[in-house]
C-alpha cells in the first residue's frame, strides 16, 4: 500500500514570504503508519504549479491525504478529484474537515472524500491503514468518518464517536525521512523546521478552534524528547526552529526550563522561533532573558487588542494582557516581535481599528499583522456574531484572518477591509525602517526585500501623484492578489 499525504498549498501570501516552514502534522502521521506502507508527505505549499505536480505524483498511490483549515478546503478539494481521477482514495483532516464532518458528509464534497480523521490524526490514521491492509470494515474506528450504504443501498457518511486524546508517551517522533520536497523552507533565508514541545490549550478564547480540536486540555511532550527532536530536525537540514505549541507560555516555569536544555545540549547555534501569549510573555523577565541566552529570535505574540471591551468580546477579557511590557522584555533580548492584533469587532468604529495601530507603532512592532475577527465555523464567536446578524459572508476561502466576512454595528464589510488594509499598508514606512530589528539580525533579507519593494512603491508614489490611480485602486490591486499587508496611502 502507497500513502501520499499532501500540505495545503494555499497560505498568507505575505506569511510564506518570511517563514514558509513545512508541515509538522504530516511527518507525524506518517510516523504512525510507515511500519505499514510506503509512505511519503509533499509539502507543495512553495510550488509554482501545485495541481500540476500532484497530477504528476499521485499516480500508482493508494491513498492520499489532505489537510485543511476552512480557508484551504476549497483548493483541496480540487486536489481530491485529481486524486481520484488517478484511482486513489482520499482522506481528509485537519480544522475544516474535522469542524465541519457533518455538513461536509451531507454535500456533494463528501463524493470526493472517502475518509475524514477528525481531531488529532496519529492513532485514527493508523487504524484507518490498517483496516484497509487487512480488508475489514471501518465500522469502529474512534475519530473517523467513513461511507456506508444504508438499509436501502443508499450511500452516506457515518461519523464513528469522537476518539479520545492520546497520551503524548504514545505519539511518535516526527517522520522527517518521509518527505519529497526538501527544498524551499526558511525563514529570513534560514532553512527552518517544526518541532512540537505541547499540544492544546486551556484557554476559552471565543474565536480560537483548538478547544474543538483537543479539548481544553494542555500536555507537554517531556524535554528530552523535545531536545532529540530539534537535533532530528537540524540533521535535516534546519538551522531554524519553529516552536508551533498552540499556547507554549502556558507554563512559563516549563518553558524556561526548555530554553536551559537548550543551552546545555549545546544548541544555541540554532534560532529559534514560537508564537507565545502576551500575558505569558510578559509574566517573567528571567524566562525571556533565558529565551534570548537559548537564541530565540522571533516571537509571534498573541496581543488581539488594547481595547478592553474587544478583549471581553474575544473572551479573553480576565487575561492580563501586558503588551508593553511583553515587547520590551523581548526587544531587550533582540528578538524580532510580530504581534497579532484583532479589529472588526461588533462596536468598532474607525477610531477602534486605529487604536490598534496606534499600539503598535508605540510598541515599535518589529512585524505588526492587524487581523480582522473571523467567525469560524462551530466557534462560539460565530455563534454570537450571527445572532447579531453581522456575518456578511459564509464562503469559508475567504477565512484567513485577513479577509473581513462581517461587518460591526458601525462599518461596512467593506470598511472593515479597506481601513484595515490602510493600516497595514501605512505601518511599512520610514519611520517603521528605522527602529524595525529585522535589518539588524537578518540584513540581507531585508536589503533584498527593500529591493524588491521599492520599485512597487515608487510606481504607485509616482501613480498616485500624477492622479492615474487612486488609493482604492490599489487596495482593490491587493484585494485582488490576496496580498493584504502591503500598500501606498
Ligand atoms: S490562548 Fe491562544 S490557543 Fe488558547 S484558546 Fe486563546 S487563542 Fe486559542
Amino acid at each position: 500500500m502507497k500513502v501520499l499525504l499532501l500540505s495545503s498549498p494555499i497560505v498568507q501570501l505575505d506569511f510564506d514570504r518570511i517563514a514558509r516552514i513545512p508541515n509538522l502534522g504530516l511527518v507525524s502521521l506518517a510516523a504512525h503508519v510507515d511500519d505499514l506502507c510506503t509512505v511519503h508527505v509533499a509539502d507543495i505549499h512553495g510550488l509554482k504549479d501545485h495541481r500540476e505536480y500532484v497530477s504528476k505524483m499521485v499516480n500508482g498511490y493508494d491513498l492520499v491525504g489532505l489537510t485543511a483549515m476552512s480557508f484551504q478546503y476549497q483548493e483541496a478539494l480540487c486536489l481530491a478529484k485529481i486524486a481520484k481521477d488517478a484511482g486513489a482514495e482520499t482522506v481528509f483532516g485537519g480544522y475544516h474537515p474535522t469542524l465541519a464532518a457533518e455538513e461536509i458528509g451531507n454535500s456533494r464534497d463528501a463524493e470526493l472524500i472517502d475518509y475524514i480523521v477528525r481531531g488529532e490524526g496519529e492513532a485514527t490514521f493508523r487504524e484507518l491503514v490498517q483496516s484497509k491492509l487487512a480488508g475489514k470494515s471501518q465500522r469502529g474506528i474512534l475519530g473517523l468518518s467513513y461511507h456506508e450504504h444504508d438499509n436501502n443501498g443508499k450511500d452516506r457518511m457515518v461519523h464513528n464517536p469522537p476518539r479520545p486524546l492520546l497520551r503524548v508517551e504514545e505519539i511518535a517522533m516526527p517522520k522527517r525521512d518521509a518527505r519529497l520536497i526538501t527544498q524551499g523552507f526558511c525563514s529570513f533565508d534560514v532553512p527552518i523546521d517544526s518541532v512540537e514541545t505541547s499540544r492544546g490549550c486551556t484557554q476559552g478564547c471565543k474565536f480560537c478552534s483548538i478547544n474543538l480540536m483537543y479539548g481544553r486540555r494542555f500536555r507537554r511532550f517531556s524535554i528530552e524528547r523535545v531536545i532529540e527532536d530539534i537535533r532530528d530536525a537540524e540533521a535535516h537540514g534546519a538551522g531554524s526552529i519553529f516552536f508551533p505549541d498552540d499556547n507554549i507560555t502556558l507554563d512559563p516555569k516549563r518553558l524556561e526550563r526548555l530554553c536551559q536544555a537548550i543551552i546545555d545540549a549545546g544548541l544555541t547555534h540554532l534560532r529559534y522561533k514560537t508564537q507565545a501569549s502576551a500575558s505569558g510573555i510578559a509574566s517573567s523577565k528571567q524566562l525571556v532573558d533565558k529565551m534570548g541566552e537559548a537564541g530565540f529570535d522571533g516571537v509571534f505574540l498573541g496581543v488581539e487588542s488594547i481595547n478592553k471591551r474587544n478583549l471581553e468580546f474575544l473572551g479573553k477579557g480576565k487575561m492580563s494582557n501586558d503588551a508593553d511590557r511583553a515587547v520590551q522584555y523581548l526587544h531587550d533580548n533582540n528578538i524580532i516581535v510580530s504581534t497579532g492584533l484583532i479589529g472588526g469587532n461588533p462596536d468598532d468604529d474607525e477610531e477602534d481599528l486605529w487604536e490598534n495601530f496606534r499600539l503598535a507603532r508605540r510598541l515599535k512592532v518589529d512585524f505588526p499583522i492587524f487581523y480582522i475577527s473571523t467567525p469560524y465555523p462551530r466557534t462560539e464567536m460565530r455563534a454570537e456574531l450571527e445572532e447579531m446578524g453581522l456575518v456578511t459572508n459564509s464562503d469559508f476561502t475567504r477565512y484567513d484572518g485577513l479577509h473581513a466576512n462581517l461587518r460591526t454595528k458601525h462599518l461596512s464589510e467593506e470598511e472593515v477591509q479597506f481601513i484595515t488594509w490602510k493600516m497595514n499598508a501605512r505601518y511599512y514606512d520610514l519611520e517603521w525602517m528605522r527602529y524595525n530589528k529585522v535589518k539588524r539580525i537578518y540584513p540581507k533579507w531585508f536589503a533584498r526585500e527593500v529591493r524588491r519593494l521599492a520599485p512597487f512603491y515608487a510606481r504607485r508614489k509616482l501613480d498616485l501623484a500624477l492622479g492615474r490611480r487612486t488609493v482604492r485602486d490599489f487596495f482593490q490591486e491587493d484585494l485582488a492578489s490576496g496580498e493584504l499587508c502591503k500598500g501606498v496611502v
